[in-house]
């Protein structure tokens, strides 16, 4: 078995990493979006399929595989937009099942079994996760944050229980379990970190602040596939990141088509300025090139203001997202001289940042009918200027 998963994974990381991307980017250039959906669907089932037939390799296993490899396709965000609709219809129903699966009256009939499986899940689980990042010398807020975020069961451990039924290494009676089991955790899971902020400073004041942000280890790989989101993303903000020494410089917020562009100017023009980012790769990218980075989510109090908003000039808003913005903007109040620039997509984001306090509000689509009545324009004169050519 592990030398067929090995084999798999072999395959995928060699051949699939290579035509995968290579698909996905035909499709799209034959300029068909039904069928550039339908591609993405039949990658994902075709290799899910493939795994659980040729080399045995669940279906989960093979679907993730499949997933991570499209993450890479420089068209991830289009397949995974295509792809939207279809993961929540199939979201919803595999929730449904798993729902007409529990039998609530187990809670009553079963109590003493579904509290002692809630307790490893919840407080055993916590445990191991704490002891192993502490083990590995990163802070306690990050431990604890990692603990409550594994303090629950999800998908990930209904697919192992119907496989160990359908194996017979599992009676019935331990899926019921599991099931109950995650279903409380899940409710419960708000809780935890609810008591993570409460415990924090208790226990960090006991352990006398043991590592200090210096030493704080960059995020390793999420533990668990159904965990990604949950655990990268409050772990990412685990702890401030170290405040820039710059002052009168620029904050430009986002480096993706528009952020990039204005960093380009703003470097040829000598201006001092920094970057808050909150996608790995570009931030990669940026370090490269010796920009001065803030990593973290611009909407985040810590994050802003790492970069220095109080001995700053200016503050460029270039995400799409005018909500977000609109968050960032509110930061303004550290520093109220701070000249704001927010990026927006329609009247209405306009008309909500300068009424949070944006000096200037730029409308990508109006300056994209701008650039286009300009080129007409030009053709008109152009085309009216063509009869006065001398006729040779
Ligand atoms: P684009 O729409 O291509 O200009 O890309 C926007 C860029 O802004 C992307 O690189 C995002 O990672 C980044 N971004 C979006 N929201 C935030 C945020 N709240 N904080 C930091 N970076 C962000």
């Amino acid at each position: 078995t592990l030398a067929k998963v090995a084999a798999f994974v072999v395959v995928m990381l060699v051949v699939g990493r290579r035509v995968i991307p290579w698909i996905l980017h035909y499709v799209a250039h034959t300029g068909s979006r039904e069928l550039f959906r339908l591609a993405v669907l039949a990658i994902a089932l075709g290799v899910a399929f493939g795994a659980a037939k040729l080399f045995g390799v669940s279906l989960a296993l093979g679907a993730f595989f499949a997933g991570m490899i499209m993450s890479e396709s420089a068209l991830s965000h289009r397949a995974a937009e295509e792809s939207l609709p279809l993961r929540d219809a199939f979201s919803v129903l595999f929730f449904v099942s798993v729902g007409m699966l529990f039998d609530p009256f187990s809670l009553i009939s079963n109590g003493w079994p579904i509290l002692a499986t809630l307790a490893i899940i919840v407080i055993g689980k916590s445990l191991a996760a704490f002891a192993i990042v502490v083990a590995f010398r990163y802070p306690i807020a990050t431990a604890l944050m990692i603990s409550a975020s594994l303090a629950q069961i999800g998908e990930f451990s209904f697919i192992l229980a119907e496989l160990g039924v359908g194996l017979k290494l599992l009676p019935e009676q331990g899926r019921d379990l599991i099931l109950a089991g995650a279903i409380l955790s899940i409710v419960l899971n708000p809780l935890m970190f609810l008591a993570v902020d409460w415990m924090k400073p208790w226990l960090e004041r006991r352990a006398g602040k043991t590592a200090s942000l210096d030493e704080a280890k960059p995020i390793g790989p999420a533990t668990e596939p159904g965990q990604l989101a949950s655990v990268a993303a409050p772990v990412k903000e685990d702890g401030p990141p170290p405040r820039t020494a710059l002052t009168g410089h620029s904050i430009l917020v986002g480096y993706g088509r528009v952020g990039s562009l204005v960093g380009a100017s703003l470097k040829k023009a000598a201006l001092p300025f920094l970057v808050i980012e909150d996608a790995d790769k570009t931030l990669a990218k940026l370090r490269d090139d010796g920009i001065e980075t803030v990593s973290g989510n611009a909407a985040n109090s810590e994050v802003f203001a790492a970069s220095n908003p109080e001995g700053a000039k200016r503050l460029i808003l270039a995400i799409p997202n005018a909500f977000e913005a609109g968050q960032i903007v509110l930061a303004r109040a550290a520093n109220p001289k701070i000249n704001v620039i927010a990026r927006a997509h329609s009247d209405a984001e306009v008309e909500h940042l300068k009424g949070l306090g944006a000096d200037t509000v730029i409308m990508g689509e109006r300056e994209i009918a701008r650039g286009i009545v300009e080129e007409v324009m030009e053709g008109k004169t152009e085309a009216a200027e063509e009869p006065k050519a001398p006729i040779t």
